[in-house]
């Protein structure tokens, strides 16, 4: 039987591939590969889209929380509170500015910031909350507005997601090739309400600069180039239709029943998919049949970012964050992509239940 990837990126572009090779010839025939036209069109397409005022294009989604972190003033002495549970760049931002992560758990039904424990850990030094959308779910946003301290969406994984991307100071995006909105290499986005803000990144995006001339800040060479700029305007178009196409699968795979031999993740209007997480004790026997079935699966954040040796100077020890951990054991996520056929969601979950016949 054919294999079924964890996520097939290339499924999702195939129907565009004729107007991808016109948008690269175009930038071809222009010369044009740096901050140029369709930097500057993509940036105000995906401001308006998001709902914000600006959007400045930067070379990844870890830079673009760099460049945040650091127009912000956040350095040495601040402390940035955000979660262990999540990819290891949110964390690595905060200490690439000198300033300390300080971690806070999660709650177990969303795997998103947990408010309470977040709230438990502002100090005097506390200069911002970073919160995750992680795996395409929004992070409780009208809670953490309400701690008092500026946040910063980390939004890497849920572009698309209607209510995300304008709440806080400031949002990062990552268009690395697996996440919701894509491009065929990296690329990154800033996006705020605040114009001096976006003005700010700007600059840092490019030396420090705002004309080549002068010099005003200690800055990056961080930029989103022409060819991935033009893929994205393209790709944005169909966003919401990829959106739409991976809540089926979700749905899907509820109805199929798949519950019933695990824990779905909770379903929420703005929920994006970008992964499909589940939960079970009995998770390694489930991916070992699975991959026995040519299926792929994966299982994410395994040693918590609190737990790892280049934060183990900060002094967690385990148990420290009781919630993380214990995701860390039991999640594993199944193919989910915008597209994925009823066929493949079918195979996925009679492997997953003939390996866990009764949900742990
Ligand atoms: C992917 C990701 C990043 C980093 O994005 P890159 O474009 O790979 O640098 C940051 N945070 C989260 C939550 C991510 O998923």
């Amino acid at each position: 039987m054919r294999p079924i990837p964890l996520v097939d990126v290339k499924a999702q572009y195939v129907p565009f591939l004729p107007r991808i090779r016109e948008a690269i010839e175009g930038v071809l025939e222009s010369g044009a590969f740096i901050l140029g036209p369709n930097v500057a069109a993509f940036e105000r397409e995906a401001a308006a889209y998001l709902g914000v005022r600006d959007s400045v294009g930067v070379a990844n989604g870890t830079d673009a929380l760099v460049l945040v972190l650091d127009a912000l003033g956040v350095g040495s002495g601040d402390e940035v509170i955000c979660p262990a549970f999540t990819f290891y760049a949110t964390a690595e931002a905060i200490a690439r500015r000198g300033a300390t992560p300080v971690f806070a758990d999660v709650d177990a039904s969303t795997m998103n910031l947990d408010p309470e424990d977040v709230a438990a850990r502002i100090t005097k030094r506390t200069k911002a909350i970073l919160a995750v959308h992680l795996f395409g779910r929004p992070a409780p946003l009208a809670e953490l507005t309400q701690l008092g301290v500026p946040f910063i969406e980390d939004a890497a994984q849920a572009f698309g997601s209607p209510d995300i991307g304008r709440t806080g100071i400031a949002s990062t995006f990552s268009f690395y090739p697996t996440k919701n909105l894509f491009c065929i290499g990296d690329g990154g986005l800033v996006s705020t309400d605040d114009a001096a803000l976006a003005e700010r990144v700007r600059m840092l995006r490019f030396h420090g600069s705002r004309d080549k001339v002068d010099f005003e800040l200690i800055g990056y060479n961080s930029r989103l180039d022409e060819l991935q700029a033009a893929v994205l305007r393209i790709f944005l178009g169909e966003l919401d239709g990829w959106v739409a196409k991976r809540r089926e699968a979700a749905a899907r795979y509820a109805e199929l029943g798949l519950g019933r031999a695990c824990d779905l993740p909770e379903d929420e209007p703005g929920h994006v998919y970008h992964l499909f997480v589940c939960r079970s004790n009995e998770r390694d026997r489930i991916r070992a049949a699975l991959k026995q079935a040519g299926i792929g699966s994966a299982v994410y954040y395994t040693t918590p970012l609190h737990l790892q040796n280049a934060f183990a100077d900060l002094g967690y020890g385990h148990g420290s964050l009781p919630v993380t951990e214990q995701l860390a054991l039991d999640n594993f996520s199944v193919p989910i992509w915008a597209g994925i056929d009823a066929d493949a969601q079918e195979r996925v979950v009679s492997v997953v239940q003939a390996a866990a016949p009764v949900a742990s």
